[in-house]
């Protein structure tokens, strides 16, 4: 009776025995594509999704101008397809970007059917508003006023918290993935291909270090943008799993293409808060601080240029100037259109003290979406059985040198479904069973640091090199500089992170040391200008580097350096 009973009982999602988790697939992250792969995996499995603060808090939840797909009347998938492709300046996957604008359409069905309530066209009952952004040659951005990340954050969060297979782990930090190879099997046993058994993972609350046993691992940490001074990003972007991935072993690629939006408000308490593209796309204009507007001198497409030019026009033309910030003209939207398409932007730039229904507000470029990423195939799937990446983290090949205005949030949706069909056929193959046990998390006489801001300190360090030496404008000498400075913090910070107590604090500054140190590999790799990649000693692209910039760490070898 109790066997039979047990049997109709849906298995738990995961299990917690003395101290460790085990569970069938373990995902990092709950933003968009993190939930996305939970809810798709659970369908036919025990899901753990652990992430490293509040279930909410991701790039997801502050995306703001919507996601783009070719639903209007006078687009097509083909046109969709070219905008992503010239974008990506010679270096996107074209396999990739077919499956990205094919499959996208029915994502935004899918996310209608969940609930997620996107903005209605009024004057065409029952179709969807599009928006249009920099780079796209039609309306095609899906979006719910200024605030779709959170509308659609919130809805799948529901979701995946109702789900009976689904557990969420809040305030839990991935430390570093767990190898066969490293914490399995012996050395000499280890099987020539390696292989991905789940993740360390931190709870921030008591500190104490957990091994979680999955028979798949999927990465859905998101971007690093806090690798830069001045970012877009929320705290959480700290590049965790590409560098996880990197020090486990999985070719990362195109890391010099580091995206900065072009406009967020200028103000010292505004923390870069960001001014969507979409409101140049319903007509507002930047100009200098004179007032004078400047976009067309750059590009024929004006102020709907793409992100990479706007970014370079806006920082050329406060280097000319000696401005800290341009101008950016709202007010020619007129109240009503702000205020009922973009309330929340206006809210906020009104508490900030600036009259957006007739001033100019000061806007300045910041760091905000990494193209390259952890090298996964179509599916999903890393260089290394059983781990998985979906969503910023991935270089799924879709963004090439360059992401077209509101491509990540589609390809997050459609990458991590076809994870999460990858994740069942692997399963499937494998049949019934049981990750290994794992071995304890072991501090080998770690000591409680005597001073925190020493760890600070070099937070704010690797931060500043990036902003200073590998910007939107870049040289061989600035690299040089900033492949120097990085090597001495990081040197550091790896001597830090084996001899004090792990904390998150410390866990995110290792990481992002990691992600500098490639991030800078990869571009002083690229002797060329390309997409986001600006380098006044090398001011063309050239044919001989239209490739992807691929690092990998080997076996017993040092990082790259
Ligand atoms: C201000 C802003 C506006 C944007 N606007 C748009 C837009 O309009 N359209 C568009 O397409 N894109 C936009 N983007 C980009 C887009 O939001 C992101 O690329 C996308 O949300 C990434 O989704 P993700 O699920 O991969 O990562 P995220 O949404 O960032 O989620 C990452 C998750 O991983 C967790 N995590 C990270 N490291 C760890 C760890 N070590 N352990 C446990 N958990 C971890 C985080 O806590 C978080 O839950 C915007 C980005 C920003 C910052």
């Amino acid at each position: 009776m109790g066997a039979k009973r047990r049997a109709r009982e849906p298995r738990r999602p995961m299990r917690a025995t003395s101290g460790k988790l085990e569970t069938d697939v373990l995902v990092v992250g709950s933003g968009i594509a993190g939930l996305s792969v939970a809810l798709h995996a659970a369908r036919f499995a025990r899901v753990l999704v652990v992430t490293k603060r509040e279930g909410h808090e991701s790039n997801t939840n502050y995306a703001q101008g919507g996601i783009a797909a070719a639903l209007g009347e006078d687009d097509r998938l083909e046109l969709h397809e070219r905008d992503t492709l010239t974008c990506g300046a010679g270096l996107c996957d074209p396999e990739s970007v077919r499956v990205l604008v094919e499959e996208g359409t029915q994502e935004i069905a899918h996310l209608v059917s969940l609930g997620v309530r996107f903005d209605r066209d009024p004057e065409a009952p029952g179709t969807l508003a599009l928006g249009r952004e920099g780079g796209h040659s039609r309306r095609r951005i899906v979006h719910a006023k200024d605030r779709t990340g959170r509308e659609v954050e919130a809805r799948l969060l529901h979701l995946a918290q109702a789900h009976p297979k689904i557990s969420i782990l809040e305030n839990h930090i991935m430390v570093d993935l767990i190898l066969a190879s490293k914490h399995v099997t012996k050395r000499k046993t280890a099987p020539k291909r390696d292989r991905v058994w789940g993740a360390y993972v931190l709870d921030r609350r008591t500190g104490r270090i957990r091994p979680c046993a999955a028979r798949a691992t999927v990465l859905a940490t998101g971007g690093a943008g806090k690798a830069y001074l001045y970012t877009t990003n929320p705290d959480i972007a700290t590049g965790d799993g590409l560098a996880a991935a990197y020090r486990a072993g999985a070719p990362v690629a195109n890391l010099e293409f580091v995206q900065f939006h072009p406009t967020c408000l200028f103000h010292p308490e505004a923390k870069s808060f960001l001014i969507s593209e979409a409101v140049r796309g319903e007509g507002a204009t930047l100009l200098t601080t004179d007032g004078k507007p400047f976009m067309h001198r750059y590009h024929k497409l004006g102020d709907l240029a793409p992100r990479d030019i706007v970014a370079r026009a806006i920082d050329s033309e406060m280097k000319k100037r000696g401005d800290k910030f341009v101008l950016l003209d709202l007010a020619r939207l007129g109240k009503r259109l702000l205020e009922k398409r973009f309330p929340h932007i206006t809210s906020r730039v009104l508490a900030f003290g600036y009259d957006v229904f007739h001033d100019p507000i000061p806007v300045v470029p910041a760091a905000h979406y990494v193209c390259g990423g952890v090298v996964t195939d179509l599916d999903g799937r890393t260089e290394i059985p059983g781990l998985y990446a979906c969503g910023e983290v991935a270089c799924t090949g879709v963004h090439g040198a360059n992401r077209l205005a509101s491509n990540s949030l589609l390809e997050a949706l459609v990458f991590s479904r076809r994870a999460g069909r990858a994740v069942l056929n692997q399963l499937l193959a494998e049949g019934p069973g049981h990750p290994p046990r794992l071995p304890a998390w072991r501090t080998n006489g770690a000591v409680t640091p005597k001073e925190q801001v020493i760890f600070d300190h070099n937070w704010d360090a690797l931060r500043r090199v990036l902003w200073d030496y590998m910007g939107i404008v870049r040289s061989d000498e600035r690299l040089k500089r900033a492949a120097t400075m990085v090597g001495v913090l990081r040197d550091q910070i790896e001597r830090d992170y084996w001899r004090y107590r792990l904390d998150s604090d410390l866990v995110e500054l290792r990481n992002i040391g990691l992600v500098a140190n490639l991030m800078v590999a990869c571009a002083l790799r690229r002797k060329e200008s390309r997409g986001l990649h600006y380098n006044i000693d090398h001011s063309r692209p050239l044919e001989r580097y239209r490739s992807d910039t691929v690092l990998q760490r080997l076996p017993g070898r040092r990082d790259v350096r």
